[in-house]
C-alpha cells in the first residue's frame, strides 16, 4: 500500500509530447483526408463544412484562431440537450452526426499523437515515486489518452506484468486475477480504449494501435476499437448494440452519471482520504472543473500540511516563478494554502526527486 497519489493533468499528457485540447481541432482538420477514408458516412465532412460555416476555419487557419473545443462542444451539446436548430441546415441529427465526427476525430488525431508519443518521463516518473513491488502506482488522471496506461504497464513488466486496475466493471477483463493486475489508475474522464454499450452499459476494453505490444492485453482484447468509431461497429456482446467510447468529452454539459465513472469518482476520492502526500502534474485546477475540484478539495481536507500538496506546472517564461505570481498556484493556494509549488517543469522536477 502506498502513501501517495499521483494526479495527472493535461500537463503531463504535453511533457510527453501528447496534444492539448486546443490543439485536436487544427490536427483533426490537417487529418482531413486520412479520416474521410475512413468514414464512408461523410460524418467527417459535415464537420468540415459546420467548422467552415459557422466559424470560419478550414485546414489553413492558424491554430489560435480556431473555437475552442470546450466551447464547441457545448454549442452542440446544449443545441441537442434543448432539441434545437443551430441553423436550418444544421438539425438535431446533423449535430447528433456531427458529434460522432467529433469524437470519432479526437480519437483519431490522439491515438495518432500517442503513436509518436514518448511515454519515458511517465515511466521514470512512476519508477521514482512508486519504488519497490509493495509499493504499486496510485494515480488518478483527468486524460483519456494511453500515456499512463502504457508506461504503467511497462512499469509491471518489472514485476510478473498486469494491467492495471480500472476500478470500474470492465466485462471483457473481470477474469483477469488480482496477480495479472498492477497498479492503480482511475480515469476520471473515461478512456479511449474503454466501450460502452449504451443500451444495457455493458463496458469492455477495446484494443488500440499503442498498447498492442503488451501480451498480456492480446490475449484478452477482442475488438479493434477503430472500427467502432464507424458505421459498422463492433456490436455488444450482450445486446448487439453498437459498442461506443466512453469518454467524457471536454464539454461544459459533461455526464458523469454513468455508473461506471461513478465507481471511478468514487475510488478517486477514497484513495484521496487514505493519501499523505499528493502530487499535481499538469492539472490546472481550472475554476469551471467544478466536479473535480470539488473532488480534490474534499478528499483532500484531512491534509494538514500543505506542504504534503506538490504542485507541479511548466510556466515556459519564468520557471522560478512563485505560486502567488501564477494564476494556477494561485487556485491551489486559495484551496490548500502555502503548497509545495514547482514551475519548472515535469522533466526537471523529476530530476529532483530521489
Ligand atoms: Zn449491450
Amino acid at each position: 500500500m502506498t502513501d501517495t497519489v499521483l494526479f495527472l493533468g493535461a500537463g503531463a499528457t504535453k511533457a510527453a509530447q501528447g496534444l492539448l485540447t486546443d490543439e485536436i481541432l487544427p490536427a483533426l482538420l490537417l487529418a482531413k483526408t486520412s479520416l474521410q477514408a475512413q468514414d464512408p458516412n461523410g460524418r467527417v465532412d459535415a464537420l468540415i463544412e459546420f467548422l467552415e460555416q459557422e466559424f470560419h476555419v478550414n485546414a489553413s487557419t492558424r491554430k489560435e484562431d480556431y473555437p475552442g473545443l470546450p466551447l464547441l462542444m457545448s454549442l452542440i451539446d446544449t443545441a441537442l440537450d434543448r432539441r434545437e436548430a443551430f441553423h436550418d441546415r444544421w438539425d438535431s441529427n446533423a449535430m447528433a452526426q456531427l458529434r460522432e465526427a467529433i469524437e470519432f476525430g479526437i480519437f483519431d488525431v490522439l491515438e495518432d499523437s500517442l503513436r509518436k508519443a514518448p511515454t519515458s518521463n511517465h515511466y521514470t516518473l512512476f519508477r521514482k515515486l512508486f519504488p519497490g513491488q509493495d509499493c504499486q502506482p496510485c494515480v488518478i488522471t483527468t486524460n483519456y489518452d494511453l500515456i499512463a496506461d502504457s508506461a504503467m504497464m511497462n512499469v509491471s513488466k518489472g514485476t510478473q506484468g498486469g494491467l492495471p486496475n480500472y476500478h470500474c466493471g470492465i466485462a471483457n477483463i473481470s477474469q483477469i486475477g488480482p496477480e495479472q493486475r498492477f497498479g492503480t489508475l482511475l480515469k476520471l474522464h473515461g478512456s479511449l480504449n474503454w466501450l460502452l454499450c449504451k443500451t444495457c452499459l455493458r463496458l469492455e476494453l477495446g484494443q488500440t494501435e499503442s498498447i498492442r505490444y503488451l501480451a498480456i492485453l492480446q490475449q484478452i482484447v477482442a475488438h479493434d476499437l477503430k472500427s467502432t468509431f464507424q458505421a459498422d461497429g463492433a456490436p455488444c456482446a450482450v445486446c448487439q448494440s453498437k459498442l461506443r467510447p466512453l469518454l467524457v468529452a471536454p464539454s461544459h454539459l459533461k455526464d458523469y452519471r454513468n455508473p461506471h465513472l461513478a465507481q471511478v469518482w468514487y475510488e478517486a476520492q477514497r484513495v484521496m482520504r487514505q493519501a499523505k502526500r499528493v502530487i499535481f502534474i499538469g492539472y490546472s485546477m481550472p475554476d469551471d472543473d467544478v466536479e473535480v475540484v470539488y473532488l480534490v478539495k474534499r478528499g483532500l481536507a484531512h491534509i494538514k500540511d500543505p506542504k504534503q500538496i506538490t504542485v507541479v506546472e511548466y510556466c515556459r517564461e519564468n520557471p522560478s516563478i512563485a505560486a502567488r505570481d501564477h494564476p494556477v498556484g494561485r487556485r491551489y493556494q486559495s484551496l490548500f494554502g502555502g503548497i509545495d509549488w514547482r514551475a519548472d517543469g515535469l522533466d526537471q522536477w523529476l530530476n529532483t526527486v530521489p
